[in-house]
């Protein structure tokens, strides 16, 4: 069975580890079987960085070629920019009169970013609606799943609840409801081990990150406190060093070992350490390569984000023309 697929990220930074094992290893798959399409999101991006665009548009062409360095291929995905899509902004405004902002504001997502960035009288009104504007992305493009990370199924149930709302006003299945494709890494915590690694809080491995820093990154993460000598045993939960082993390496049987080893005492830091850095020199090396390749040509980038866009154009017109028409506004 084919699926409609629609993903994006935000515009507000390059990429990291945390979307790779997140979303971007999944799409790499699932652009071969199905329909799908991946949006950087500059306009959401702006709803928290209302002050700051100049950051988001630096950072629209930077997910692009993060997208095509781990393999998302243009010929098989729509990649597209989300503020060059009418449409999208359009439906919004027709489905912000289908959600209350007691809703609103209890999105369990939202409610602790509100929280995280200390917004109080502060928060921007686009903030508070930006799980409506991903409905708008995901019923735009007709999306029957969506791959996400954990902190995103908030926002799925609440585009469900607008296709319902909708679909029941009109009398008619106009819009379609979709479910997530959640990837077996549910977050990737951020090297500072704080919740999870993020674009905005500096906790990130890139993916166009240099060998000197992902070694330097490596080698600072924090194990097990307890673990001061090689011969004592050592604790493996919330060792972030196993933690990204067993998003990394793909050998989950030696990993396996290593634990059992660690528990029992006589496995040093700077081991583990070592095998995490080569899974992930091996991993980054032929993306920063490509990264660095796309990024030299910028002209290219434009071009297929602009091409990719011409294709989404018509598919969210024709979705806003069926909305139109359902609420009987197509005159003309
Ligand atoms: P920002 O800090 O600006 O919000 P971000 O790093 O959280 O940026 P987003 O663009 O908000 O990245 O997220 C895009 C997608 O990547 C979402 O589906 C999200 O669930 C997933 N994702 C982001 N960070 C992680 C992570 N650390 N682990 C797993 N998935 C992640
Ligand atoms: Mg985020």
């Amino acid at each position: 069975m084919s699926y409609t697929i629609l993903t994006g990220d935000r515009a507000t930074g390059p990429l990291h580890l945390g979307h790779f094992v997140g979303s971007l290893r999944q799409r790499v798959e699932l652009q071969h079987q199905h329909n799908q399409t991946v949006m950087v999101a500059d306009l959401q991006g702006l709803t928290d960085n209302g002050n700051n665009p100049q950051k988001i548009s630096a950072n629209v062409l930077n997910v692009v070629a993060d997208y095509l360095a781990v393999g998302i291929d243009p010929h098989k995905t729509t990649i597209c920019l989300q503020s060059a899509l009418p449409a999208l902004a359009e439906l919004t405004m027709y489905y912000l009169n289908l959600v209350s902002v007691a809703r609103l504001e209890r999105n369990p997502t939202v409610k602790n970013e509100i929280a995280e960035k200390d917004f109080a009288r502060s928060l921007p009104a686009g903030f508070l609606i930006y799980p409506v504007s991903q409905a708008a992305d995901i019923t735009a493009f007709g999306a029957t799943h969506v791959p996400v990370g954990e902190d995103q199924l908030p926002m799925l149930e609440q585009t469900n609840e607008i296709v319902r709302r909708f679909n029941h006003i009109v009398g008619q299945p106009v819009l379609t409801e979709c479910q997530p494709l959640l990837s077996n890494v549910g977050r990737l915590p951020g090297l500072d081990g704080q919740g999870k690694m993020s674009k905005s809080r500096g906790n990130a491995i890139q993916l166009g990150a240099s060998a000197d820093e992902v070694h330097k990154a490596v080698m600072s993460m924090f194990t097990d406190p307890g673990h001061l000598n090689v011969s004592d045993p050592g604790r493996v939960e919330g060792n972030m060093v196993f933690t990204y082993l067993d998003a990394f390496c793909d050998d989950a049987a030696l990993v396996a070992d290593l634990k059992a080893h660690y528990r029992r005492g006589g496995l040093g830091d700077v081991k583990i350490k070592r095998l995490l850095e080569d899974c992930l020199q091996s991993l980054l090396e032929p993306i920063r390569t490509r990264r660095a390749e796309f990024i030299a040509d910028k002209g290219e980038l434009t071009r297929i984000l602009q091409h990719g866009t011409r294709r989404a154009h018509q598919v969210s017109q024709q979705t806003l023309q069926q909305v139109k028409a359902a609420l009987g506004l197509d005159f003309f």
